[in-house]
């Protein structure tokens, strides 16, 4: 056994053997795997191992797409090939329109990373399966590259490439401790040994949180029992030549395939049951949890209703074994927050399908430090310090509960909640606040017109149109409150602070205390990596601000390059500290009515940011906006929010002061063309790229990312970011839906909405750059429909700021009704 290597990958399942495979393909052969026990000893070997090509975004499909590539490429091997049967197709079921829509924006979405899905009717569901009836049916998408492998083969298949390549591996071998050195180099204690490594990655399926405890961190995952059946031979199969498709039913709560002349059939009853919660017993290997056919019959009951063949076949194997979920469903790959040198690829729930393209993207992480798709939504950075042993249960659970059953938009399922909360929840609750929920906490998203009010969530735009437009109106014409909690918040101190800040940013950072300024910070690939608001508060102390959900990942990336002397400290402040947001013409008077001092433009212009108090609580008053209104960002530390709150309540009575929420923010943002972090900020293009040239000083002798942006600029732009407005009033594109021109796929929405202030249904997105030219012509597909579009100004509201410098509250643009061009078509 070796004694060094430049990566120790702990785990030979699935996860760790792609892992190994593609850090050999990225050039690094000098890696090692060890396994406990035998490879495909945990989950992978009993899998059902069905590989499918749908996803929920675009990194999703293209990392499953990348499977696929890959499992037909080993399975053609003539050295070593496997069974791999790609092309049986799958269907996923639907009975409800609503669903279908999701199918079709889907399909849309998938379009755009070159993959074909349909969408058909129930009778051509059924004559594509014939086993299935149509009662309760509706259609479905199909999936051409739907299909199953075998699990143990692939392994090898990989390991096999992987040793060839270089890498070692090292079966029978249990980690059990881990050893970080000051250099951020690892030590892999094993039962035979010592291994000094670079970095170290955890890919041990559902021991996943031993090993994460080895490394003091607590991972949120958390292991589900699942069960499937094989059946005796089916006789309308035996009289088959084809195989028939697979099916993944979200009415029902089932999937299947076909396994010889008979079927695999699983199922995600609602009955469902956590696994080793309190421990794992160490000789669970190459094992199985006991039968449990009671907990399914209710969902078998349905799957007979469903196929009626197998009422009349036995079954000859029941499999029930632990399956790995995180708290939003996706896997957990990449960096380890809070630790150096340190990956992880875990809570693969369908780690067969995905788990050659998680292998891929993550060894391009460890590589060249970013991978070719964004992976925020794989990112294990996305879930912060609220991700705890038991909400991750609960989230699971209900994660299980609704496998085949897809988000819509805005919509936030109830499991663990409230699980993040203000002094100002209960208050907004009883004031009628519907509530989102962003990196845990409960975000005022609308405020109800009464108490029975209820948003059917779809594709189309909803019941809460016309509650979002009243308040958008609100604001517009007088004063606005809304609550923004969670956000991050980074206190930066130290002598060196502002010039190391200045290293960090592409632009220009504001140099004078009171001063604010919005920057972007790059990756070593000249690609955006974050977005940040520095307000230079004091001599000395600057406040760095961003997205709620960065709070650990710009936390690792700011730590990542602090200077080693020490002269630069850093401290989160985002736990602590909430922001009130005051908007509108009239939010200067009543600013000025709660808080001591001159709050005139002169004295405190746009941009500004100084102490205050409002009333009698502390609080740091900022002059920006994210509405395109006069506005005030006002931090309060939480154990005087409601102090401030009532402050401004009161203050506000005198000029009409209502409560808007995050929906009413989205739809003003769109309108001023205001970018927000991982829909329309990522990491596969550049600030050129993504329109923010403006926010970049080449100028500048040096920083993070420079010199790869001046490559990737004379390289020439690969898309160009583009604000559109959509010729249709019935619903909203969405994030994802291909934008296209005579048929052909030119570009991807990023974000989109209804702008109540212009009256217009907006969308943004990256573009070829030839279709970025104001006035272009594409189309957007809405709901899978292509829509006539044209490409507008990025700014269509108040494009000279003179409402947020709110400079002598020049009322100069005009109020749009809330319905102005359109006619309402809500789900209603
Ligand atoms: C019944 C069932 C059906 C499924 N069907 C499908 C399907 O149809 N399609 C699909 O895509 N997915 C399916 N899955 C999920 C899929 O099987 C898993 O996502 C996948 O196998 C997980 O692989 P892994 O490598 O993450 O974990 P594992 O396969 O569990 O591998 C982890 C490895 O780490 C090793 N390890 C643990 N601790 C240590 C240590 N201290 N030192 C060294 N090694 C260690 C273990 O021994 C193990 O070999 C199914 C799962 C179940 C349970």
């Amino acid at each position: 056994m070796k004694s060094q290597t430049r990566v120790v990958v702990i785990g030979g399942g699935i996860a760790g053997c792609s892992t190994l495979y593609h850090l050999t393909q990225e050039g690094w052969g000098d890696v090692v795997l060890v396994e406990r026990n035998e490879l495909t000893s945990g989950t992978t070997w009993h899998s059902a191992a069905q590989v499918t090509n749908f996803g929920m975004n675009q990194t999703m499909v293209g990392l499953k797409s990348h499977s696929i590539r890959l499992y037909k490429e080993l399975a053609a091997d003539s050295e070593y090939p496997i069974n791999y049967h790609h092309g049986d197709g799958g269907i996923r079921l639907a009975n409800t329109e609503r669903v279908m829509e999701g199918y079709r924006h889907f399909a849309s979405q998938a379009k755009g990373m070159g993959v074909d899905f349909e969408i058909i009717d129930a009778a051509e569901c059924a004559r594509r399966h014939p086993l299935i009836t149509t009662d309760n049916l509706l259609g479905g998408l199909w999936d051409p590259l739907d299909g199953d492998i075998d699990p143990a083969q692939l392994c090898q298949a990989l390991v096999r490439r992987a040793r060839k390549a270089g890498a070692e591996v090292y079966r029978n071998t249990p980690v059990t401790g881990l050893t970080q050195h000051k250099d951020d180099s690892w030590t892999v204690h094993t039962a035979h040994g010592d291994i000094r490594c670079q970095i170290v990655v955890n890919a041990c399926g559902y021991r996943v949180n031993e090993v994460g405890a080895m490394m003091g961190v607590h991972h949120p995952v958390a292991s589900m029992e699942h069960q499937y059946f094989l059946t005796e031979p089916i006789a309308e199969l035996e009289a088959r030549e084809t195989r028939v498709p697979l099916l993944r039913c979200p009415i029902d709560d089932f999937y299947s395939r076909q396994e010889k002349k008979g079927l695999l059939v699983g199922f995600y009853e609602q009955g469902c049951k956590t696994w080793g919660m309190d421990g794992i017993d160490p000789d669970f290997v190459n094992a199985l949890c006991p039968n449990d056919v009671d907990r399914v019959m209710p969902v078998l009951e349905n799957v007979f209703k469903r196929m009626p063949a197998l009422e009349k076949v036995g079954i000859h194997t029941i499999v029930n074994g632990p399956i790995t979920y995180s708290i939003d469903g996706a896997p957990l790959v990449g960096p380890i927050p809070g630790k150096r040198n340190a990956f992880c690829i875990i809570g693969l729930r369908a780690g067969l399908g995905e788990g050659g393209g998680h292998g891929w993207l993550l060894a391009q992480q460890i590589v060249h430090g970013e991978a070719c798709y964004d992976t925020w939504v794989i990112d294990p950075r996305r879930f912060t310090g609220h991700a705890n042993v038991e909400l991750t249960a609960l989230k699971a659970i209900e994660d299980y509960q609704n496998e085949f059953r897809f988000h819509f938009p805005h919509e936030h399922r109830p499991a663990g909640r409230p699980i993040k909360t203000t002094p100002l929840t209960p208050i907004l609750a009883a004031e009628g606040a519907e509530f989102g929920v962003v990196n845990g906490w409960e975000r005022l998203a609308y405020i109800k017109p009464s108490p029975e009010f209820h948003e059917t969530h779809s594709f189309r735009f909803t019941e809460a149109f016309d509650v979002v437009a009243s308040e958008v109106k609100a604001v517009q014409a007088g004063v606005g409150l809304t609550e923004v909690n969670g956000f991050n918040r980074i206190e930066v101190t130290g002598d060196g602070a502002r010039d190391w800040l200045d290293t960090m940013f592409c632009g220009r950072i504001p140099r004078k205390a009171g001063k604010v300024g919005l920057g972007y910070l790059l990756n070593h690939h000249g690609n955006v990596k974050g977005e940040a608001t520095l307000a230079n508060l004091d001599e000395g102390t600057i406040w760095y601000g961003s997205a709620a959900a960065s709070e650990f990942h710009d936390m690792d990336w700011l730590s990542a390059h602090l200077p080693r002397d020490g002269s630069v400290k850093l401290r989160s402040l985002t736990n602590d500290w909430t922001i009130l947001v005051l908007a509108g013409p009239k939010s200067r008077d009543v600013l000025s009515v709660a808080a001591r001092g001159d709050w005139s433009a002169e004295a405190f212009p746009w941009l500004s940011v100084r102490r205050a108090f409002v009333g009698i609580a502390p609080a740091v008053v900022m002059s920006v906006s994210y509405s395109g209104e006069l506005a005030y960002e006002i931090h309060v530390p939480n154990a005087q929010l409601y102090a401030a709150y009532l402050a401004l309540r009161k203050a506000g009575e005198a000029h009409g002061l209502r409560l808007f929420g995050s929906y009413a923010v989205e739809s003003m943002r769109l309108e001023k063309g205001y970018r927000h972090w991982k829909a329309d900020l990522v990491t596969e293009f550049t600030p050129f790229e993504s329109g923010l040239a403006r926010f970049v000083d080449l100028s500048k002798p040096a920083f993070v990312g420079k010199a790869a942006l001046e490559r990737m600029q004379a390289a020439g732009a690969r898309r160009a970011f583009a604000t559109m407005v959509l010729e249709c009033t019935h619903a909203p594109a969405h994030p994802g839906d291909s934008i296209t021109h005579e048929g052909r796929v030119i570009g991807t929405v990023t974000s989109a909405g209804w702008g109540h202030r212009v009256g217009k249904n907006i969308a943004m997105g990256f573009v070829e750059p030839d279709f970025a030219a104001v006035g272009s012509r594409v189309q957007v597909e809405v709901i899978g429909e292509p829509v006539a579009a044209q490409v507008v100004p990025g700014c269509l509201y108040d494009a000279e700021n003179s409402q947020l410098r709110g400079a002598n509250n020049a009322g100069s643009v005009p109020i749009a009704g809330p319905t102005d061009g359109r006619t309402l078509e809500t789900t209603r």
